[in-house]
């Protein structure tokens, strides 16, 4: 197996996939409050749908996969589907993104499946503004989820957090104090226009991020041991843990992107922000085979975009991230 590359000579061996368009919150800048319409469970791609998706991309190079959605950790018995991928044996890498709301219930279960680590995603470390932000969530149970994965070996546990002006901003300074007090890896994301998502007036730039935490002393530039993806990182003085950047608006890393997504209704999906997508259920589901699955993949990486256009104010329409994968 020597491994893909697309038609801009980018080689392609990340696969992220949701598992679920369900989510038990209901982030402001992700979804709705009410009157989002889910996927009728006959759409959304079985666990053995997609182990033999996985198995096709794999034989293709891929080796690195995430689990994500909406919330991974809601769809039923999902340690099942890390078990399955864990015993492809050119898969490398298992992740998951999760809010964390369930992992303290979870976590051991998943490391003993074959899952690697996670990233939980924390906007803020006020038990109000979580409720705000999430609109239903509790604050102690994500950080709950945080010790698990930790106590578990999910490691290195990263937590992302976007940063929203007037919302959260004021924070950054207490997420980056984390990585000192606590040996946190806290990744700053930038607030993106996806799907009728407005950060029009929300957007915080990596540069503003940096100044907020510049009385904590200097940042160096510091190595992530695992995952080689769009975040920059850096520790501060005295820091066990990272400080990572994600600009996907002001500086995008689309010139080194590896990854396809595969939705939670079969679609594989080029780009988050671009909507092109080529459906795979449809061909699975009338009987091709592995070859043909391949075949369909590999022209669908010929068509990978060179890039988005956020910087140049063209937002992401069309799916929701809880459907697309975030
Ligand atoms: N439910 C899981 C979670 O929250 O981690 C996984 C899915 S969620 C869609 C994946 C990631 O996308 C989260 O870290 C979330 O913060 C991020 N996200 C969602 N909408 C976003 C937006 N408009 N801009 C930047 N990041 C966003
Ligand atoms: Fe759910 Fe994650 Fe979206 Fe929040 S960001 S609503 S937790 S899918």
């Amino acid at each position: 197996m020597t491994g893909i590359s697309d038609s801009f000579q980018r080689p392609i061996n990340y696969l992220r996939i949701s598992v679920t368009d369900r989510c038990n919150l209901r982030c402001v800048y992700c979804m709705p409050e009410e009157g989002i319409s889910l996927m009728p469970h006959f759409d959304i791609l079985s666990y053995e749908e997609i182990y033999t998706l996985v198995k096709a991309a794999a034989e293709l190079g891929i080796n690195k996969v995430r689990l994500t959605g909406g919330e991974p950790l809601v769809r039923a018995g999902v340690a099942d589907l890390v078990k399955m991928i864990a015993d492809i044996d050119t898969i490398k890498d298992i992740a998951m993104t999760t809010n964390g709301v369930l992992l303290a219930k979870y976590a051991a279960d998943l490391k003993e499946a074959g899952l690697n680590r996670v990233n939980i995603s924390l906007d803020t470390l006020k038990p109000e503004r979580f409720q705000k932000i999430t609109r239903c969530g509790k604050l102690g149970e994500t950080l709950k989820g945080i010790e698990a994965a930790n106590e578990a070996g999910l490691t290195p546990v990263k937590i992302n957090m976007v940063v929203m002006k007037g919302a959260n901003d004021d924070e950054v300074i207490d997420f980056a104090r984390k990585t000192q007090k606590d040996g946190w890896n806290v990744r700053f994301i930038e607030h993106m226009p996806v799907s009728g998502v407005d950060a029009s007036t929300t957007l915080v730039s990596v540069n503003e991020i940096k100044k907020s935490i510049e009385p904590l002393g200097k940042l160096e530039p510091a190595q992530m041991e695992t995952g080689n993806g769009p975040a920059k990182y850096f520790k501060l003085p005295g820091a066990n843990g990272t400080i990572g950047f994600i600009t996907p608006v002001t500086e995008h890393f689309c010139y080194q992107c590896n990854r396809l997504r595969l939705t939670a209704d079969g679609k594989l999906r080029l780009c988050l922000l671009n909507e092109e997508e080529i459906d795979l259920r449809e061909p699975l589901r009338s009987g091709a085979s592995v070859a043909e699955l391949k075949k369909l993949m590999e022209a669908a990486i010929a068509k990978k975009p060179k890039s988005h256009h956020l910087a140049e104010g063209k937002k992401g329409n069309g799916r929701p991230m809880s459907q697309v994968g975030g």
